[in-house]
């Protein structure tokens, strides 16, 4: 057994310099071993990564198979009813969420956010026009969905740039909750009573106000901070 002479590491047999300190091995009692393999491998080799490609096609392929099956069901069983509608519109909603980021990977995430709310879109409106309802879906369903994707894209642009702490993540998850469900009853009243009367939202907006102050003063005071930060293990 060797031992480097400059570094003292445990040399291996087959070891021609250390692989420590690269400093050449003369052992005259114990020759180099050529013949035996290394115990490490002596080149680099790199873990081969998944082709985005394949795993978008192999993605497409499973959604397009589950839709292709379904459609073919309700050929056969005919029954008046459409569903597999439902279940094609969801393939295809699966595909907008998954494939264009894998196979786009500079896809910029407010770009990804509009995709996946137009998708959203699009299949509510599959549903609403399957059950002739485009009345709803114009008037409540698609403000309804363009306010939540206006909820999410904020949140994106917000946080996009740097990591936000625990205190401004909760603020404004807080916020958005408040904001979608005061809009949610106000398009709710439109439609149903043509006129906003708010009532379960106010509880909600109260509740949210009465958690945003204590999380914006413990935000802005550094003592509180540090002291929030030491008692919740932030
Ligand atoms: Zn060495």
């Amino acid at each position: 057994m060797s031992y480097c002479v400059n570094c003292g590491v445990e040399l291996d047999g087959t070891a021609e310099f250390c692989p420590l300190c690269q400093t050449p091995v003369h052992n005259p009692r114990q020759p180099v071993d050529g013949d035996s393999p290394a115990p490490f491998p002596t080149e680099r080799s790199e873990v081969v990564p998944v082709p985005m490609w394949e795993l978008a096609v192999l993605v497409s392929a499973m959604l397009a198979s589950v839709a292709v099956c379904c459609g073919l069901l309700n050929l056969f069983l005919r029954t008046n009813h459409i569903w597999s509608l439902y279940v094609i519109g969801a393939a295809a909603m699966l595909w907008v969420f998954i494939v264009p980021p894998l196979l786009w990977r500079k896809l910029p995430l407010p770009a990804a956010t509009l995709l996946d709310a137009a998708a959203i879109g699009l299949y509510v409106l599959l549903i609403a026009w399957e059950l002739d309802g485009l009345e709803w879906y114009l008037r409540l369903a698609l403000p309804v969905t363009a306010l939540l994707a206006l909820i999410l894209l904020v949140q994106v642009l917000l946080f996009q740039k740097r990591r936000p702490s625990i205190l401004s993540t909760m603020a404004v998850v807080v916020a958005s909750i408040a904001v979608f469900v005061v809009g949610l009853e106000l398009l709710g009243d439109l439609y149903f009573h043509g006129e906003w009367v708010p009532s379960w939202s106010l509880v909600v907006l109260i509740v949210a106000g009465a958690l945003e102050i204590p999380l914006l003063v413990v935000r802005r005071v550094p003592g509180l901070r540090q002291e929030a930060r030491r008692r919740f293990h932030m």
